[in-house]
């Protein structure tokens, strides 16, 4: 198999959450390595908005609001 880029997934690591684009069959997090990746938010939307923002920036899920900067700020 080769990896295309339009197989590209944005995934977030519920530990660290850090936001990085990962191939779809991967699991563990490149930032703090562990097995703890989403492909889509909660409320089932996906993470296509997610790269755009800068790494320190605010960062809310636009369809349920969710806070990803507060959840990572809690470590
Ligand atoms: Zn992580
Ligand atoms: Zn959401």
């Amino acid at each position: 198999m080769t990896a295309d880029r339009a197989d590209r997934l944005t995934k977030v690591c519920d530990t660290c959450g850090r936001f990085r684009s990962y191939d779809p069959a991967d699991l563990f997090c490149i930032v703090c390595g562990y097995e703890t990746l989403s492909a889509e938010c909660g409320c089932g939307r996906a993470f296509d908005y997610a790269l755009a923002e800068p790494e320190g920036g605010g960062l809310h899920c636009p369809r349920c609001g969710k806070d990803w900067r507060g959840a990572k700020s809690e470590w």
